[in-house]
């Protein structure tokens, strides 16, 4: 006899054994009647779900965020409704294009993802470390995405396909100068900053709507490595990410954000030159200055990864009555694919999983039914499975409604052209020429010449055209590091995968 508690099958049966298979006869086959194997490999069979498409590889922790500045005027939310108010908070950070298992130290965007478990429901803000994006409209996502991930034929990264896309996007080059440049590889999460990136609304208990930007900003400093630096970290180890949040949270050392809005009045957004709902420009801090609102403090390594963090399933559609969305092209198809993804991903009922359901908000809803329908919500009474009805079921609060907006009705039917506009170069100019001093435009050329050295010579003159209309010391840098070879360790990996020929 032993303390410990006894081993059953998943219908809760004693096992006899946890070693051994039934057998006919000590030398025997096995018996097909062995169910306890049967349950053990079949279980196993099933311990993953699909990776994510993007974001595939990610760390989380939990923690929690405090209110220290009042925007009660800009929002009624309820997260934000009191200073020194608290909230739980899991987060994910991720690469964009790697696998599961791909190394943590590349050179790619990263994925900033919070889920606040407010009492109004869960508010997910789902950024990345970048203000900006390659493109402003979801039509392009699935093109975008591939040039990331594996060639069909030589199943390797594809820096041919990486510029030939970008090439033919001139808006990408906003996002691609912020990649190549000294922040395009964070030492760890705790030293980057998140940003919501998309333009949200707020709305206040009036009923007024401002437009909003989300902004957090690291306290740890912004760290980054060098593509030799990260070379050499990688070799030794594929999990830099994971063992320094780990390190970090044990230690006592817990990393954290201040976060901060930017605020645009509706006025202001029929004024501005750029379109303030664009996924390729920030909002200039001298004109919409940020504005303090609280600290997001991540101090807890989840108990079970796989659990919290792989099961957790972020959506931009996660918002609660205060936050609001905005014309923002991108947001709007995140809107819809995220929800989309983690159907098919996790399954029909993936919100009720202990990462995703809310932990201070109640859930009634009558979506009945479907995997994991493992809760109950018959609200007391059985027969209150449809709605209207006569029983206690949950009725819709009106009061939480947005306040409506004001559209444009050609912009209904009117597909926005897809244009090269000087509108797409101001940014990344500014970013360039004022931003970044010699040595960080030193090093950015660097970078970018090492990424675009496998690449055939039409994609790159293509390249560099749009780098000349940015700022023809650009052009210049990178070529000049491109023909002398003078670049560190390719960041993207070097595949000889010039255009392949296709045999008629
Ligand atoms: P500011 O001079 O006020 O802002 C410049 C910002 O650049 C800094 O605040 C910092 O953002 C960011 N930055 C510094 N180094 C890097 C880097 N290596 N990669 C990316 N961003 C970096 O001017 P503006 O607000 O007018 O913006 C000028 C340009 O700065 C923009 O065109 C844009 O390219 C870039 N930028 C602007 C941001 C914004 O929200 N306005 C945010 C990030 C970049 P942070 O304070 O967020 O760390």
């Amino acid at each position: 006899m032993t303390d410990k508690p006894t081993l059953t099958s998943t219908s809760g049966k004693p096992y006899p054994t946890n070693e051994t298979s039934e057998t006919a006869g000590p030398r025997g086959p096995v018996m097909m009647q062995d169910h306890y194997l049967m349950e053990k490999l079949a279980h196993q069979n099933r311990e993953r779900i699909p990776e994510r498409v993007v974001h595939a590889k990610g760390w989380g922790l939990q923690g929690e965020f405090k209110v220290t500045h009042d925007i009660t005027k800009y929002t009624c939310a309820d997260v934000f409704s009191q200073i020194g108010k608290t909230t739980e908070v899991l987060s994910r950070w991720s690469t964009v294009a790697g696998e599961s298992g791909a190394a943590d130290a590349e050179r790619d965007v990263r994925g900033f993802s919070l889920k606040f478990y407010t009492e109004q429901g869960n508010w997910d803000m789902v950024g990345n470390n970048t203000p900006v994006f390659f493109i402003r409209d979801g039509f392009k996502f699935p093109d975008f995405i591939r040039t990331q991930k594996r060639h069909p034929k030589t199943n390797m990264r594809s820096p041919e396909a990486m510029f030939d896309f970008w090439a033919g996007q001139p808006e990408s080059v906003h996002q691609v100068t912020i990649l190549m440049s000294d922040r395009g590889i964070p030492q760890s999460p705790a030293h980057m900053n998140g940003y919501g990136s998309h333009t949200f609304s707020m709305w206040n208990a009036a009923g007024e709507r401002h437009w909003v930007k989300f902004h957090f900003k690291t306290q740890q400093g912004h760290n980054w490595l060098s593509d030799a630096k990260a070379a050499e970290i990688i070799g030794k180890t594929r999990e830099s990410y994971q063992e320094e949040l780990w390190n970090m949270v044990e230690a006592g050392n817990f990393p954290k954000w201040t976060m901060n809005i930017q605020v645009m009045t509706e006025e202001q957004a029929l004024e501005t030159e750029y379109n303030p709902f664009d996924l390729t420009k920030v909002w200039p801090h001298d004109e919409f200055p940020l504005i303090e609102v609280g600290e997001l403090t991540m101090n807890k390594v989840p108990e079970n990864y796989f659990q919290m963090v792989e099961n957790a399933a972020f959506n931009p559609n996660n918002i609660v009555p205060g936050i609001g969305f905005s014309p923002d092209k991108m947001l709007q198809a995140r809107v819809m694919a995220y929800a989309d993804a983690h159907r098919y991903r996790i399954g029909t009922h993936y919100e009720a999983l202990p990462a995703n359901a809310p932990k201070n908000a109640k859930v009634n809803h009558y979506h009945k039914d479907g995997s994991m329908r493992f809760f109950t919500n018959d609200f007391g009474n059985p027969n209150a499975y449809y709605e209207p009805n006569q029983y206690e079921g949950p009725v819709a609060d009106e009061t939480v409604a947005e306040p409506p907006l004001r559209i444009d009705p050609e912009a209904v039917v009117a597909r926005f052209k897809q244009e090269e506009a000087e509108i797409d170069y101001v940014q990344p100019r500014a970013l360039y020429a004022e931003v970044f001093n010699d040595e960080e435009r030193d090093r950015l050329h660097k970078n970018m010449a090492g990424g675009m050295a496998p690449v055939s010579d039409s994609v790159k003159e293509r390249w560099l055209a749009i780098l000349k209309k940015v700022d023809p010391r650009y052009e210049a840098g990178v070529r000049k590091a491109l023909e002398t070879g003078n670049h560190g360790d390719p960041s993207l990996p070097v595949t000889d995968d010039t255009p392949l020929e296709v045999a008629d």
